[in-house]
């Protein structure tokens, strides 16, 4: 058999969180069928830059409009493409963003469901190492900021 030929993408997406009362709440988004639970975030198109990428998906996917407020870092992983026979490697940069408006009733079809978790639940809820990293970073800059005390 051919060994798997290499594919890149690279993708942007964000944390935007809210404080209601004393509690800070993220939004997760819910993919395949609800099997797992996800930061907002999606491809970053040919002259977009990943701010505006993360912005838009963002809104997109989760249904919020919100303003960066710092960036996060990046995760890379790897995954199979089905039917290709081929393997990706995948940067995703990731930004703080503070919630502007929008509801999450108003996600897009790429995604089962848009929710706002209290950010200590959404760390136990998230299917994914990187995602888990990227969310205790923001909780690290949530902490500087005053946002959580
Ligand atoms: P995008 O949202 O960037 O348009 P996509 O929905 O096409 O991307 P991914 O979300 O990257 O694709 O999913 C491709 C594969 O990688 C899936 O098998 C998915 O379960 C897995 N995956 C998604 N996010 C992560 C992650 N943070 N760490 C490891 N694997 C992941």
């Amino acid at each position: 058999m051919k060994p798997a030929s290499l594919k890149r993408q690279t993708s942007s997406g964000g944390v935007i969180y809210r404080k209601t009362e004393d509690v800070v709440e993220v939004a997760l988004v819910s993919v395949r069928g609800g099997r797992f639970w996800c930061l907002p975030k999606g491809i970053v198109d040919k002259g977009e830059t990943p701010e505006l990428t993360a912005v838009r998906e963002v809104r997109e996917e989760s249904g919020l409009s919100g303003r960066i407020v710092d960036k996060l870092g990046d995760i890379t992983y790897w995954y199979y493409i089905r039917g290709e026979n081929s393997k990706c490697r995948k940067t995703v940069y990731f930004y703080l963003m503070e919630y502007m408006g929008g509801n999450t009733s108003q996600h897009d079809f790429e995604v089962d469901e848009a929710v706002w978790y209290p950010i200590d639940e959404a760390l136990q809820r998230v299917s994914f190492r990187g995602d888990r990293a990227i969310l205790e970073k923001a909780v690290s800059k949530l902490r500087e900021m005053g946002v959580i005390v």
